[in-house]
């Protein structure tokens, strides 16, 4: 490679862009533009889609993963059960524009299969899965994203109506699912509630999890509370492979604000989850699990910072290193060097020295060329 233009940035400081492990956008082309400049203004050039349409991802074609784009990995829909989750949450979006709604409207979402094979895949027993599999490879996204939703009781949650939406896979079909996407060549990806589906995850093999058990979670009580918390044991088990871990505590931050006593020891057991996994050797990620935000994007990164006690020089290295390289692992991306790509933010004051400096950029070079936006209100806002 060989230089071809002389640049000043006098007086300013380059890292490398950022990244989102764990989003739901873009999604299709509505609202695009606006979404793709909210990733690259906030300096995030890599993004991961952990469920989203699989028409979505096709109408992207061209947009992203291109010059002046954001590049993106798709899962494409997640693998659940009947009436689980998000089945039920897709069903009724599309159906009443809300994810929850009344009980009433629920049940009606359940028994809709209306974006089924899109947004989501139903897997209830294990003789669907050569089905399931035989439809999946017609695509060859990198990544498959699997529910656990409390998986040893999915049995019981099936039958109770008031679960309506709030179940995932069951333990049987998950190891045998796991091995299929591995075969694909697909990494996969947990979405787990508490700290038993965690286990069953990890045992059946998955390479990341897309929550850390509790996060944000609002239906918990006190006497609940101990299904969250994870044991050394699991913890130990999931460090020794250096599993992926997106805890998402942006989100348990989110619900704070507007708090109980009960949730706030909800969340206390989440951040010692985090701590726990951490100091056992997994791989903390960054992931806002937005729709398009830049503010969850910015709580995602404080609420880690917070909760892992990171330094300034901790939290760039999640940004810009850790993340990005987990969601493309075969890139030379994550440095500032001859051998990687013509990639960086230019920043205006020294991010190592201040963490707000982070959200400070003045430029933003992707593979070689500049990127130019459109300015907007709140453009130049700190990370925190
Ligand atoms: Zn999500």
């Amino acid at each position: 490679m060989r230089a071809d233009s002389v640049v000043s940035l006098d007086g300013q400081w380059m890292v490398p862009p950022y990244a989102d492990a764990h989003t739901h956008s873009p999604d299709g082309l509505f609202g695009f533009d606006g979404i793709r400049d909210m990733y690259l203004t906030e300096g995030v050039f890599y993004v991961q889609v952990l469920a989203n349409h699989r028409t979505g991802r096709k109408a992207l074609a061209g947009k992203v993963n291109a010059p002046g784009s954001i590049d993106v990995v798709f899962s494409d829909g997640a693998i659940t059960s009947t009436g689980g989750h998000p089945h039920v949450l897709y069903e009724a979006l599309a159906m009443f524009r809300t994810p929850g709604g009344t009980p009433e409207q629920r049940q009606r979402a359940a028994r809709s299969l209306s974006q089924d094979g899109d947004v989501y895949h139903r897997l209830d027993s294990l003789a669907q899965l050569p089905a399931l599999v035989t439809r999946l490879r017609r695509d060859t996204v990198p990544l498959m994203k699997v529910m656990l939703v409390d998986a040893d009781n999915v049995a019981a949650l099936a039958t109770d109506t008031a679960a309506v939406g709030m179940r995932g896979l069951s333990a049987a079909v998950l190891k045998p699912l796991v091995d299929s996407a591995h075969a694909m060549g697909r990494r996969v990806w947990a979405h787990v509630e508490t700290a038993r589906d965690f286990e069953l995850a990890l045992d059946a093999g998955v390479d990341g999890f897309a929550h850390a058990p509790g996060y944000g979670a609002a239906f918990d009580t006190d006497s609940t509370l101990g299904r969250l918390r994870l044991s050394d044991a699991v913890a130990a088990r999931a460090g020794a492979r250096h599993v992926f871990v997106i805890p998402t505590l942006g989100l348990s931050r989110d619900i704070t604000a507007r708090d109980s006593a009960a949730r706030r020891r909800t969340q206390d057991i989440t951040v010692a989850n985090v701590r726990l996994l951490q100091r056992a050797g997994a791989r903390i990620l960054t992931g806002s699990d937005t729709y398009s935000s830049a503010e969850a994007i910015r709580n995602d990164v404080a609420a880690l910072q917070d909760a892992l006690t990171l330094t300034p020089l901790d939290v760039l290295r999640l940004r810009a290193i850790d993340t990005p390289r987990a969601i493309f692992p075969t890139r030379m991306i994550g440095a500032l060097s001859p051998t990687h790509e013509a990639s960086f933010l230019a920043l205006r004051c020294n991010p190592i020295l201040d963490v707000s400096c982070q959200g400070q950029i003045t430029q933003r070079l992707k593979q070689g060329e500049w990127l130019s936006l459109a300015p907007k209100p709140g453009a130049a806002a700190q990370s925190r």
